[in-house]
């Protein structure tokens, strides 16, 4: 809970200079834009995440910090075919610069390859993190192959419902109909 409490608002000089790597575990229903696409289905869905970060010679006399961020995720999202739930795996591999401003971040986009990212005292990793996992989100999430139909589903759980549920009578009917199949 600390660490995850530090990595939004991350002190990112310090922690370019200690370079020690930030290796967490985030619940999904903590990241609320990303758990409100998820509508509440599986709330154990966690994010593994890592973000390092490095001092690099650049315009600063005392170096550029450059940011690291991997993440890998699986997001249960409704398929738009079936309207079953479809885990979708979500990967992010980015690499930042952070500039002292907005103005030069706007003015140095273009040629950049690297995202560029506005220094602020207390950096909120996890929102930018946020943020790479919406935008790898599938515009229309769906299965790649949908599973069997929801009604043949809906009939394999009244016959477990009829094996399991019931005392004697019924459990040697359900031996009785086994034997038959
Ligand atoms: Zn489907």
């Amino acid at each position: 809970m600390s660490r995850s409490h530090q990595a939004s608002r991350l002190n990112m000089q310090a922690f370019a200079q200690e370079g020690v790597p930030l290796i967490e575990t985030t619940l999904l229903q903590n990241m609320e834009r990303l758990a409100q696409e998820a509508q509440g289905l599986q709330p154990d869905s966690v994010v593994n995440w890592k973000a390092s970060a490095e001092l690099r010679p650049g315009s600063a006399t005392e170096g550029d910090i450059w940011l690291h961020l991997e993440a890998s995720t699986a997001v249960p999202l409704v398929c738009q075919r079936c309207m079953g739930i479809v885990s979708t795996p979500l990967e992010v591999n980015q690499w930042y610069r952070f500039v002292a401003s907005e103005d030069i971040a706007m003015a140095e986009d273009d040629e950049s390859e690297e995202d560029l990212l506005v220094m602020e005292p207390q950096f909120d990793l996890l929102a930018v993190l946020e943020d790479e996992l919406l935008m790898a989100l599938p515009l229309v999430p769906m299965h790649d192959e949908c599973p069997a139909a929801p009604a043949m589903q809906a009939g394999e759980e009244a016959l477990k419902d009829a094996v399991q549920d019931k005392p004697h009578p019924f459990a040697s009917l359900a031996g009785l109909k086994k034997k038959g199949d």
